[in-house]
């Protein structure tokens, strides 16, 4: 891929299923509120992230490329 994306938790939608820190361990991580986190907020675009950004039950997770800010997920309609 190549890119870099900006990460985003809408931490007002998260409902702490943690699916995204199973999905990807090494992007976020659960607060003791079990609120997720992006461990960092701009990553090397991976599938992983990816992965867990579709898998969030309630699209709490926004990608957006960190370069111009273009929606990667959820996709632009
Ligand atoms: S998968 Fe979604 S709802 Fe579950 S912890 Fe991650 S951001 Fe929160």
């Amino acid at each position: 891929m190549g890119d870099r994306w900006h990460v985003e938790v809408d931490r007002g939608v998260c409902i702490g299923s943690g699916m995204c820190v199973g999905h990807a361990p090494d992007a976020f991580r659960l607060d003791t509120a079990r609120q997720s986190h992006p461990r960092e907020p701009v990553s090397d675009a991976n599938e992983r992230l990816l992965a867990a950004a579709e898998g969030c039950p309630v699209e709490a997770i926004s990608l957006a490329l960190a370069d111009g800010g273009e929606p990667v997920f959820p996709p632009e309609e």
